[in-house]
């Protein structure tokens, strides 16, 4: 069967490559002159540093079946995420951890005593948080809240923590001991070499054929007997409904002699910081030493029509312009609409790969039967 996969990131790899494995024609195109998607790593020409060239991307999972399918392409050797947050002129350890909170109230508590303190200082009268907000308020308190998520929240969101949904901090947890991981994930990791040639490897395959700075024409449908489309979902329809939003990201890129700020990634609590983080990329390479230094500012805002997209919005007016495009991408026969961009929805890179995986598995399943979905 001819396969065309719109998107050479990592749902286009994974589902090209098991296709390829059993017997089908992939062709992969992408727009971009890179492979990978927004987990394109590259070195700095100028300091040799590994740099992630779309934000930090850091591997953990849960899923020792994807962990075992990105351990074939490539070596991982351990790395664990430690962040540190300045706010109101301190540095402070996240996630919210026990250091967190007995630095910020200067106590020194033990973890029933931080809990209880805590539950005391949380607002328990919200019974079932619906905002991002009172999900922090419910959890962690007024204090903590304003100084380590509501600015923060602000300039990565665009908009007042009272208008987005609890699912988002639901991301991140409070412990009650000194465990900084930032991850809990049983696997974590990162590619020695970056994730350029993992993706590389994956789409190592005669039956894939790989092209770049191709967009899509329809025309390109008509030649292949099934479609996967990992790009935009509103942009396969020409926007017809409208956009679904997206937060883009802007990185002011600076050099540094020596280590600018000793951890890969420092958030910024503060609102009149105007960037949310700073990320130095040496750190996510522990195992390598470069004398110089290349750090990103990260800047969050709306994203233009020629922007990259980085964040779904997801919010209340989202959600219906999605449902509409959903009822269109399901009325669509012979393609099958994938990944971040494709569904619309803010995933991690195992549950991306997860569902590439299930996704070319049923697809193989239902080709067996005679069926192009
Ligand atoms: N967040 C925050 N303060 C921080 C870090 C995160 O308020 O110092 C909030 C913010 O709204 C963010 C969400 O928690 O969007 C999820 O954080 P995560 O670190 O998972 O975001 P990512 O690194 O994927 O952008």
């Amino acid at each position: 069967m001819k396969v065309l996969l719109v998107g050479a990131g990592l749902s286009g790899a994974v589902i090209g490559r098991t296709l390829a494995e059993a017997g089908h024609d992939c062709r992969i195109i992408d727009s971009r002159s890179h492979i990978g998607g927004n987990c394109y790593t590259e070195r700095d020409p100028e300091t040799g540093v590994m740099m992630h060239v779309y934000g930090p991307h850091i591997f953990h999972t849960d899923d020792e079946e994807v962990w075992n399918y990105v351990n074939r392409f490539t070596t991982f050797l351990p790395f664990q995420n430690r962040v540190k947050t300045t706010s109101q002129g301190a540095v402070y350890s996240l996630p919210v951890n026990l250091h967190t909170i007995n630095q910020f109230f200067g106590k020194t508590m033990r973890p029933d005593e931080a809990r209880d303190f805590i539950t005391e200082i949380a607002d328990t009268s919200i019974e079932e948080p619906q905002s991002f907000e009172e999900q922090a308020l419910r959890f962690v308190g007024r204090d903590l809240y304003e100084a380590f998520f509501k600015g923060y929240t602000e300039k990565q969101w665009g908009c007042s923590p009272t208008e987005l949904p609890a699912s988002i901090l639901k991301r991140l947890p409070v412990r009650f001991n000194y465990d900084d991981n930032y991850f809990f994930h049983r696997f974590q990791g990162m590619p020695r070499d970056g994730y350029t040639p993992m993706i590389e490897a994956i789409l190592d395959h005669p039956n894939i054929t790989v092209e770049l700075e191709t967009s899509y024409e329809p025309a390109m449908a008509d030649e292949a007997d099934h479609v996967f489309w990992s790009g935009p979902l509103d942009g396969f329809f020409d926007y017809r409904l409208g956009r679904l939003g997206y937060r883009t990201l802007d990185f002011e890129r600076f050099t540094h002699e020596g280590d600018y700020q000793g951890c890969a990634v420092m958030n910024y609590g503060d609102r009149d910081v105007p960037y949310t983080r700073i990320t130095e990329h040496k750190h996510f390479s522990p195992w390598e030493s470069h004398e110089g230094s290349v750090c990103y500012r990260e800047y969050s805002r709306a994203a233009e029509p020629d922007d990259i997209p980085y964040y779904p919005i997801r919010m209340v007016e989202e959600k219906s312009l999605l449902s509409q495009y959903v009822e269109l991408a399901q009325a669509t026969p012979g393609v099958t609409f994938v990944g971040r961009l494709g569904t619309y929805r803010y995933l991690d890179m195992d549950v991306t790969i997860r569902e590439a995986m299930d996704t070319a598995g049923s697809f193989l399943s239902g080709a067996s039967m005679g069926k192009t979905m």
